[in-house]
């Protein structure tokens, strides 16, 4: 009567959405401050003041019907003009407003792109530990996510990466600063990916193109520098959100930049109209669209996801914990000290701590930690994980 696998996709929660909604049930029954929710990745830094201003000044125009009506379908011109003089700001690269497409977030932007990319019998890569989505979105396409497995200190697995790439490979996704291990791929990472995939792309006579997935690319600590990838691969789509660094993850906002220099790029960004227009992604929400001409530079607030990494790293690691150091976003992984990570979570859930198990992200005997949660919260779960890893010591 539906469909079988549209009907699992809704009907099972994510292990994110159920440790959430166990910890509502858990604060009903023991109390708000007993629970020590590190499940979601919802920005807890509100968006900056320049938003709220923005959106009065939108609203008050003379012409604020137009703002409330359809854009071009690709996203109003003015606006992919801001979007493109800031690309060309910050990363030196001229990309044509009309290589623009705005979307609904960074997930949209990526189901645009997987779809308007795939063709018969293709696949896509992505690298472990990633972000689960890119498995529904891109089995919504028909093609098949291949997993490059993860490295213990969660940089790229180049050697596995070469091994899985195949001539259906059309186009390999990373995530940078990632979701969940907080790492930052460096300089001499992405130009040792850039010259596998253009060995591969010889080898196999078509291109392969690099989705760059980056909704937290300001999002990163102590100076850390994230190469943009159009300055390394011609054949790059970047997706791009606002809802991290701008903390506007309910106003679906962001965008697909297709590389001036990738291969037949003008005709590449038609077949992103056409996916956009196929999933019914046309037109992203103009108020927020609209928002984007005064807010395109606004600066990420790093200082306080900053201040929870340093103490939560120290914590843990001070406790005995074995954690991989995040240089960006807000999350942390860390080592379980048994090997089963569900389990671990399972247990962690009677100290009220809620620790997203590594299994959905590719990483087994890993938990992730979201730390965009308040200090204080963090301060008062330290007990909580102190006597959790004590009943490891027994
Ligand atoms: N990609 C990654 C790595 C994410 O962590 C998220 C959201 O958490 C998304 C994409 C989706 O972002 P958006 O809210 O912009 O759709």
């Amino acid at each position: 009567m539906f469909n079988e696998k549209m009907h699992r996709l809704g009907s099972n929660r994510s292990v994110i959405r159920e440790l959430f909604e166990f910890g509502k049930q858990l604060a009903a029954k023991e109390g708000a401050d007993k629970v020590y929710d590190f499940s979601l990745g919802n920005p807890s830094v509100p968006a900056p003041a320049i938003v709220k201003e923005s959106i009065q000044k939108q609203i008050d125009m003379p012409k604020s019907t137009v703002l409330h009506g359809y854009s071009s379908a690709q996203g109003d011109p003015d606006v992919r003009k801001a979007v493109a003089a800031h690309i060309e700001k910050c990363h030196n690269v001229l990309v044509s407003p009309d290589l623009i497409y705005l979307t609904v977030g960074a997930a949209a932007a990526l189901c645009i792109t997987l779809k308007a990319l795939k063709e018969d019998g293709d696949n896509f890569l992505c690298f472990a530990p990633f972000f689960p989505e890119y498995t529904v979105f891109t089995e919504a396409t028909g093609a098949a996510l291949r997993v490059v497995p993860m490295k213990d200190d969660c940089k790229m697995n180049l050697q596995a990466a070469a091994k899985l790439i195949d001539e259906n490979t059309k186009g390999v996704i990373i995530n940078s600063p990632n979701n969940p291990s907080g790492a930052v791929y460096s300089e001499e990472e992405i130009k040792a990916l850039c010259a596998l995939l253009g060995d591969k792309e010889k080898e196999y006579g078509h291109p392969i193109f690099l989705i760059s997935d980056e909704p937290y690319r300001e999002i990163v600590y102590d100076g850390v520098f994230v190469p943009y990838l159009m300055n390394y691969y011609d054949d790059v789509v970047v997706c791009y959100s606002y809802s991290k660094s701008l903390s506007l993850p309910g106003e679906r906002i962001g965008y697909i930049a297709v590389s001036p220099k990738a291969r037949q790029a003008q005709e590449l960004y038609y077949a992103v109209c056409g996916a956009g227009r196929a999933l019914g992604y046309v037109c992203a929400p103009h108020l927020f669209q609209r928002i984007l001409l005064d807010c395109v530079d606004a600066p990420a607030d790093v200082a306080a996801y900053d201040k929870n990494r340093k103490l939560l790293y120290s914590s843990l690691t001070e406790i005995g914990f074995e954690c991989i150091k995040p240089q960006g976003a807000f999350y942390l992984m860390m080592k379980t000290p048994e090997p089963d990570a569900n389990a671990f979570s399972d247990r962690a859930k009677n100290f009220g701590l809620l620790l997203v198990p590594g299994d959905t992200f590719g990483a087994p005997g890993f938990v992730r930690i979201s730390y965009c949660v308040s200090y204080d919260m963090i301060v008062r779960s330290l007990p909580a994980f102190k006597a959790l890893f004590a009943t490891y010591e027994k």
